[in-house]
């Protein structure tokens, strides 16, 4: 899955995830939860 904050791609194991509007979303690190989790529409497709 691609981390929608910094267009990686990332495996779901990261465990790094993320639900919005019932889809899940799938983070490298703590920091691009954080940026997606503060401004999920900006990101989420
Ligand atoms: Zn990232």
């Amino acid at each position: 899955m691609k981390d929608p904050v910094c267009k990686m791609e990332v495996d779901e194991s990261s465990g790094i995830v993320s639900e919005y509007k019932g889809k899940r979303y799938v983070f490298c690190s703590k920091a691009c939860k954080e940026t997606f989790d503060r401004n999920p529409d900006k990101y989420a497709k």
